[in-house]
């Protein structure tokens, strides 16, 4: 579901409530511009009117003068430089928090059209080039427009005619800095895609070593990084030599200005219009123009990379989260009855059906297993039940109220889950179990490992709970992940568990381990089990057997091996 998130809501949000210290900023920026151009000017003096009168003094006294100045100008510099600096990143921060937290709460159907690096470039390299514009909005463009006249405005109190011979330069080097910077912009672009494969080799380097490792891919790997490389390389030196000639020629440019203008000033000098120190400090303006002019060219460049990336995080953020689908939520119910779906059909992509015209209900206090070949369609009947996707047609309805209008959060806060492959996330054992519980004790954090028989080889570990997990801390066997999550999920102490069999086979004593960590778990609970090896079924009050997205039976273990064909293909094919 989308509402429109537009630009100038985006400027709202994050860029307008800086407006008053970007004020602030443009006020230092003057002072320190004007503070900047004291110096040719101070050479102009001293070359005028010190040199011919042979007196030191006025030349140590200009000095002191203009070291006060510029000491001055680099402390206000300074601290222009940390509120900028701080205020861009400040902005940048909001901007990554909204999109985060965004992007956590946005329906799954929407998430799921998304690549772990669609999100990453939003919320890295977008807000990245928003960054670059904002500091070259903030500090460079506004110092280069005041700097440019300022020194235009010299120059021409200097001589007014040189002033307009210099000016003609200007449409010259705009033109052609603008043509060589739209190559520039195309080649850097290329050498962004190029990283990017660099990066995406990396990373299926590490994610598939075993198969590597195992079917020894070495060559194979070496002379695909070694093309993905190759191409980057090119694509780096032709951006160089793209940025070498497009600097050379661009100062070749302002130096042929400059020499024209030297030839046009002596000749003023002859005249008896100009000064030997006018000259100088004529010289030294024009060459602190280049910077100034080159930042107000680019800035369009800025811009316009700025405005696709501001383009494409209003895009995201105009996807509705979730919690604020439901208009009117009703107060929470607690859960009394039954769970019920009702000719309920679905489908992922437009066209392909997954699930068909399927009810069923699940009284409260029972435990109802769902069994079926792989992609019968049993863990998307529990995405439906969460309200992870919506059906496409039909009703899900829990106590007679339908889900679509119960408060999301409060009816989640019903369901524990214990998935095949449950994430855990980096931090110790202890923050994995008690993560987003709040008040646990010890006590009842060690009852509960035990409860899932997960305390005995938590002990053994060699920190036992502050054992540190995820990437930079141990590796975790699946029976072991498994009694870990039945853990977690004994701590929430939810009225509904859902229990997603493990589809790997786990030894014969483990197995024993989790069927036992189960029976807690389920003990007085309604419980929902995804049986992929039907080892769990035994437990099952009721069994609904599903294939292609419909219910081909329901009954207990013994009724459905009796009058149920694939319920006892199903059973007799796990049995060997
Ligand atoms: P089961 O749990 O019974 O193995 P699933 O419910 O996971 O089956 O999948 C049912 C069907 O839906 C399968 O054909 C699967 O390929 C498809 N499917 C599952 N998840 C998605 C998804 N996110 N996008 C598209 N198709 C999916």
């Amino acid at each position: 579901m989308k509402e429109s998130y537009t630009t100038n809501r985006f400027y709202r949000e994050f860029l307008y409530p800086q407006l008053p210290v970007a004020a602030f900023l443009s006020l230092l920026s003057v002072i320190v511009t004007l503070g900047g151009l004291v110096m040719p000017w101070g050479l102009k003096i001293i070359i005028d009117d010190c040199i011919p009168q042979g007196n030191m003094r006025t030349v140590a006294l200009m000095c002191g003068v203009l070291l006060a100045i510029l000491a001055g100008k680099f402390l206000v510099e300074f601290f222009r430089d940390l509120i900028s600096y701080r205020t861009v990143e400040t902005i940048i921060r909001q901007v990554r928090e909204r999109a985060h937290g965004h992007l956590i709460t946005i329906p799954f159907r929407e998430s799921m059209r998304w690549t772990t690096g669609e999100c990453i470039s939003r919320l890295v390299s977008d807000t990245d080039a928003l960054n670059r514009f904002l500091v070259t909005a903030l500090s460079d463009f506004f110092t280069a427009v005041v700097m440019v006249v300022s020194i235009l405005c010299i120059m021409a109190y200097i001589s007014p005619k040189l002033t307009v011979i210099a000016c003609l330069f200007f449409p010259f080097f705009i033109i052609f800095y603008r043509l060589y910077s739209g190559r520039l912009k195309g080649n850097a672009k290329n050498v962004r895609e190029f990283m990017a494969h660099i990066t995406n080799s990396i990373t299926e380097s590490f994610q598939g070593i075993r198969v590597i490792k195992g079917y020894g891919l070495y060559e194979k790997v070496r002379s695909r990084f070694h093309t993905v490389v190759s191409d980057y390389m090119n694509a780096a030196v032709q951006m160089y030599r793209t940025r070498t000639v497009l600097w050379l020629t661009a100062e070749l440019i302002a130096y042929s200005g400059i020499l024209l203008l030297l030839y046009f000033s002596v000749q003023n000098i002859f005249a008896g219009t100009m000064s030997a120190g006018g000259l100088v400090a004529f010289y030294t303006y024009i060459s602190m123009l280049f910077t100034p002019v080159v930042h107000i060219i680019s800035i369009s460049n800025e811009y316009h990379e700025a405005a696709a990336s501001i383009d494409r995080l209003c895009e995201l953020f105009s996807i509705m989260p979730e919690k604020e689908e439901q208009r009117h939520p009703a107060a929470a119910v607690p859960f009394t009855e039954e769970i019920r779906f009702d000719r309920v059909s679905f489908c992922y992509t437009e066209g392909v059906p997954v699930l068909t015209d399927i009810s069923f209900r699940i009284r409260k206090g029972e435990t109802v297993a769902f069994v079926g070949p792989s992609g019968a369609g049993k863990t998307t009947i529990v995405n439906l039940l969460l309200r992870f996707y919506l059906p496409a047609a039909g009703m899900i309805t829990m106590d007679g109220v339908p889900l679509s209008s119960r408060p999301l959060e409060a009816y989640r806060q019903l369901f524990a889950m214990v998935l095949q492959d449950d994430y855990l996330f980096s931090g110790t054992i202890r923050e994995n179990l008690c993560y987003g519980v709040s008040g646990v004790t010890d006590e009842r954090m060690v009852a509960a490992a035990r409860a899932a028989y997960a305390h005995s080889f938590i002990s053994r570990l060699p920190d036992g709970y502050e054992t540190p997990l995820g990437e930079r801390g141990i590796t975790l066997s699946g029976g072991e992940r498994q009694r870990l999550s039945i853990a977690r999920a004994l701590l929430r102490d939810r009225a509904v568990v859902v229990f997603d069999e493990a589809t790997a086979a786990v030894d014969a004593e483990v197995d024993v381990l989790i069927q036992n960590a189960l029976k807690e778990i389920l003990r007085g609970r309604t419980s929902i089990i995804i049986a992929h090896r039907l080892s769990t079924v035994q437990y099952a009050d009721r069994i609904i057997v599903l294939d292609r997205g419909s219910v081909q039976g329901e009954g207990n273990h013994a009724e459905l091996l009796r009058k149920n064909a694939l319920y006892q293909r199903l059973y007799e094919g796990q049995r060997v």
